[in-house]
């Protein structure tokens, strides 16, 4: 199947990408390339990439249609897509508090010109969506299932939170059938070493936690430790990378089953990926010793503005639906995987 992925050159997507690709599907990438790497969708994915921007319809349009100059020549050249998976936005949260607008813009306004370009032909094109556990905002019970109360606490969460509604919106009145997957915390990397995470900034704990044990960064800097957790530093449900991206293609697979069956209900299918085990920061730092054989230092400093103490998801629906398995739950395997990839992407 013909599948548009957009943000195929980000952290998730591009896992997404290969996952997609090992299923038999054929990926195709668009990308504005501000935070994503074009040379991973060429010399590592070796699929067509576009640069571009999702709420720009002279690209999407065509794209959709394979009327796209860049698609000559392709197997997506005047053939549709049939589905889209949908990665790309801006994932900084302290970026959206002081630049609210960037996030609206491009999460929710851009994402607004897809949804209307998949309802806008003979038939809707199905959407698989990126959505995160930040649409919760305070934990009110752990672990968290898709019941929980929705009350995002920052932007980029309630831009997050926004699409979910266009999403329900647009399934009731044009039957656009959607999937959204509410992550957990994203770590990890391909086990071929290969694909991995390279933000930049880079603002999450695994990475940052290796860029000192390398000596790229020179200390950590522990972000609380008087939360009330037992070894007081927070807890975060840690998910491979993999793991997120084999569940997009089984939530595809279903939403495709139940539409040739005419099945599709109407609302989105909606499910929570993660392991339903928490680690504290300071269990990451030990398994991280473990893992690299190196030490680091490390300084407690204030809490950061909007971190719950824990966040655990309950999985159970994805588990029990889509019949997703996470292949790597284990800690020490999940940075096992993302020092492979560290060592190869930073320090070759
Ligand atoms: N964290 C930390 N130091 C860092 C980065 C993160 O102590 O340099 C903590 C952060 O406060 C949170 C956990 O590690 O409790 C996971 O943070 P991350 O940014 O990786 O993911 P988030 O849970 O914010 O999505």
């Amino acid at each position: 199947m013909r599948v548009l992925v957009t943000g195929g050159a980000g952290y998730i997507g591009s896992h997404a990408v290969r996952a997609l690709t090992r299923a038999g599907h054929q990926p195709l990438v668009l990308d504005n390339l501000v935070y994503g790497h074009a040379d991973i969708v060429r010399d590592v994915l070796g699929v067509p990439l576009v640069n571009g921007q999702v709420g720009n319809p002279d690209v999407l349009q065509p794209l959709l249609k394979g009327t796209h100059p860049d698609l000559v020549g392709s197997v997506f050249e005047a053939k549709t897509i049939e589905a889209v998976l949908h990665f790309a936005a801006y994932a900084y949260v302290g970026e959206s508090v002081a630049d609210p607008a960037k996030y609206y813009r491009n999460n929710l306004g851009d994402t607004l010109t897809l949804l209307e370009a998949l309802v806008g032909g003979d038939h809707p094109i199905p959407i698989v969506f990126s959505s995160t556990c930040a649409t919760y905002g305070p934990p009110q019970s752990i672990p968290m299932t898709e019941g929980h109360p929705q009350a995002p606490i920052n932007p980029y969460g309630r831009s997050k939170w926004m699409v979910e509604h266009l999403l329900r919106d647009f399934c009731k009145a044009y039957g656009l059938p959607s999937v959204i997957f509410r992550y957990f915390n994203a770590a990890g990397a391909d086990p071929d070493g290969d694909l991995g995470e390279d933000h930049d900034p880079e603002t999450h704990l695994i990475p940052r936690v290796l860029d000192v044990m390398s000596g790229r960064e020179s200390y950590l800097q522990i972000f609380g430790d008087d939360y009330p957790t037992p070894d007081g530093t927070c807890i975060r449900d840690y998910i491979h990378v993999s793991d997120l991206a084999d569940a997009h293609v089984l939530g595809l697979e279903r939403l495709l089953r139940l539409r040739e069956r005419n099945e599709l209900p109407n609302e989105p299918l909606i499910y929570n990926l993660g392991n339903g085990t928490g680690y504290s920061v300071q269990q990451v730092i030990e398994a991280a010793k473990s893992v690299t054989g190196r030490g680091l230092l490390a300084h407690v400093a204030k809490r950061r503005e909007g971190d719950p103490a824990q966040l655990v998801a309950s999985a159970e629906r994805a588990r029990v639906e889509l019949g997703w398995r996470p292949r790597y739950p284990e800690l020490h395997t999940i940075i096992d995987h993302a020092w492979r990839w560290h060592q190869r992407r930073h320090l070759s």
